[in-house]
């Protein structure tokens, strides 16, 4: 590493510059994790030559012992970190440590809260590791070159962290990456081989490569001759072990690991299955849902490696995407090394294998959620909105799923989503088969909307439904362990068994003498509606609108034209409620101008309260201001 060539000065992206003061400002208490993540970089870099060397075996370059050494240096408080991995060129170290040109940085900086504690969390998880030595370094040293390439082709890269770096050409005859730390005051006690053994044992005792540290750093090895190393990691992947070896804190420490996750995760699961086709997977449900969750280009996956050996990290075809918070491991020999992105799409091994995770994941949910409701409900605040995905996309599970769902519901009228689908069997009302939910946009429209009056009235429990993805899921979702599951906002409701003879009998004169009121009534509003005729919906509200069975919601038209789709519009119906004193009024309404006005009122009101917006608002209130005074005056 003698002749220097080529020095640049250049600039981290703005966005760099925010991640680094947060990391050093914010990560202190938590500082260890420099550690973990640049081991956990090495052995991706160990894992990325394993792979390309399947293909071309020269960027061994003579050297196929694979490892991660560590050493450090009192004197001068540095501590260095390197890898005989692929390395990087030029480019790549531009691109990979001197950017951040992801794409999901903007949203990661924009979710941050400014608790620390909270934001640091993030951090892991956003994937800055390599900048999380700032946290404990004033200068950092990165030293590498690719695998293949020449041995005047290394680079070296400075930085202290703040804004810039500096870049030049090196001679490095090995290839890899070696970081070199320039600890900061006080930071000495990562000068130490027992507290670096101590980190590396709790992380990275079961990545797949062995991490060596001078033998004389040990105390019990005073005798050791000066520069011998000693492997201090167990240096076996974990999945590979027997389930009854592995102890939970080592299940929890290989996850934060992988999924650079701080916290623990909810739970796990670690099978091998044998015949047809062996694979073993080691797959984690995380405590806390990724900041990117909704993002189409989301960073993490599962890793799929073929007889130990990384492939590739897959966000499309081992897990279903209502599984896609899934973090952990696919092993498998029976797929072929050369294994790419395309033949995952179409291979039969993949697909059996997916099958027999998912199937084996909705279990442990079920199981949380039946054994330990105080960390399903963690789990279903988390994730529950991508679960909700999961009876359209995974025909095969839907009953498994839909009972994992939890819904908010009148019969509490809180938000949280807390009831199941079986919890509201349960409560139902003798003689009750639909299952009935409410869709709105949000919560308290939904608890609040007229379409629930006689559902009160009867005491029967509706679920209310407001996130986005709940119109979709109802769409897949229309029946449960042989309940039909409706919305109260659609067709016929099917209530007549719950009303009493003298309720029917009420109903039926007041119907009677209303009748010329109906047809008059669709004579005005004839472009808005498709039918105007009496409910059984409402008890306090003088109308509503609804939609025909087969229709499609209007929450549901509103929310796809406001993503900027092109749907056709349903026209509701009008239903009107026969009892109540406006509706009554209007049958002896004579003046045609009044009659059109409370009309329109009465359709503007009911479109309001169901979530919709009104075409003339103005108008509206002007003829609401002009019947209000004819009341008054
Ligand atoms: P992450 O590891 O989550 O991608 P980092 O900031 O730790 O984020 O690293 C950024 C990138 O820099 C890595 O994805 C990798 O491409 C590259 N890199 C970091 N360390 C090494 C290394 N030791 N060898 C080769 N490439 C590395």
């Amino acid at each position: 590493m003698s002749t220097t060539t080529n020095k640049e000065t250049l600039g981290f992206q703005s966005e760099v510059k925010q991640i680094l003061h947060l990391m050093i400002h914010s990560l202190y208490s938590n500082k260890e994790i420099f550690l973990r993540e640049l081991i956990s970089n090495a052995s991706d870099a160990a894992e990325k030559l394993r792979f390309e060397a399947l293909n071309n075996h020269d960027l061994y370059e003579g050297e196929e012992e694979l490892d991660i050494r560590i050493e450090y240096d009192k004197d001068n408080r540095t501590l260095k970190i390197t890898d005989n991995g692929i390395g990087m060129s030029r480019q790549e170290v531009i691109d990979n440590v001197g950017t951040i040109a992801r794409s999901g940085t903007k949203s990661f900086l924009q979710q941050l809260t400014g608790d620390a504690a909270k934001d640091s969390q993030l951090i892991g998880q956003f994937g800055v590791g390599f900048y999380s030595t700032f946290i404990i370094a004033d200068e950092v040293t990165l030293e590498t070159r690719r695998a293949g390439l020449d041995a005047s082709e290394g680079v070296r890269w400075v930085s202290k962290g703040e804004g810039d770096y500096t870049l030049e050409t090196i001679h490095k005859p090995v290839r890899g990456t070696s970081v070199t730390l320039m600890l900061k005051e006080g930071e000495d006690e990562f000068l130490d081989g027992f507290t670096l053994r101590h980190i590396i044992k709790k992380y990275s005792d079961h990545i797949n490569l062995p991490i060596m540290l001078p033998k004389e750093t040990l105390a019990e090895e005073e005798d050791a001759s000066p520069g011998e190393l000693e492997t201090v990691n167990q240096a076996t992947a974990l999945w590979t072990l027997p389930k009854n070896e592995v102890s939970e804190e080592e299940y929890q420490n290989f996850y934060k690991m992988m999924a650079h996750d701080f916290e623990s995760p909810l739970a796990w699961t670690h099978n091998r299955v044998e015949g047809k086709l062996d694979y073993t997977y080691l797959l984690y449900i995380p405590s806390r849902a990724p900041f990117d969750l909704y993002e189409v280009e989301r960073q993490q996956g599962v890793k799929l490696y073929v007889n130990r050996v990384f492939i590739l990290e897959d966000k499309e075809n081992l897990m279903p995407r209502y599984l896609r918070f899934i973090r952990g491991v696919f092993d498998s020999s029976d797929l072929p090394l050369n294994v790419s992105r395309e033949i995952l799409q179409q291979n039969k091994a993949v697909d059996s294998m997916r099958a027999g995770a998912v199937k084996k994941i909705l279990t442990v949910l079920e199981r949380m959620a039946e054994n330990d409701v105080e960390t399903y409900q963690k789990f279903w605040d988390q994730f529950g909105r991508v679960m909700k995905e999961g009876p359209s996309e995974d025909f095969s599970n839907k009953d498994q799923i839909a009972n994992l769902l939890r819904f908010a519901s009148t019969y509490n009228g809180e938000p949280a989503q807390t009831v199941s689908l079986r919890d509201y069997i349960s409560r139902m009302q003798e003689g009750q088969e639909t299952i009935y939910y409410i869709t709105a946009d949000s919560f308290i429209a939904g608890k609040n909307s007229p379409h629930l009056e006689v559902f009160r009235k009867k005491g029967i429990e509706v679920l209310i439904l407001s996130d986005s993805v709940d119109e979709w899921m109802t769409s897949h979702l229309t029946e449960f362990e042989g309940h039909p599951i409706s919305s109260v906002a659609r067709g016929e409701l099917g209530l007549e068994d719950f009303e009493s003879d003298s309720e029917k009998e009420q109903k039926q004169k007041a119907e009677a003498e209303l009748k010329d009121v109906l047809t008059r009534i669709k004579e005005q509003l004839n472009e808005k509606v498709e039918e105007v005729r009496f409910t059984s919906r409402l008890t306090e509200s003088p109308a509503c609108l609804v939609v025909g069975e087969q229709d499609m919601s209007m929450n549901l038209e509103r929310m796809l034209k406001a993503a900027g789709h092109d749907v056709p519009h349903v026209k509701p119906i009008l239903e009107v409620n026969p009892t109540h004193p406006i509706v009554k009024q209007l049958a002896e309404e004579q003046s045609e101008e009044r009659f059109h006005d409370w009309s329109m009122v009465l359709f503007e009101q009911a479109l309001l309260s169901e979530g919709g917006q009104l075409d003339d608002p103005a108008t509206f209130v002007h003829r609401l201001n002009s019947l209000l005074f004819e009341m008054v005056g």
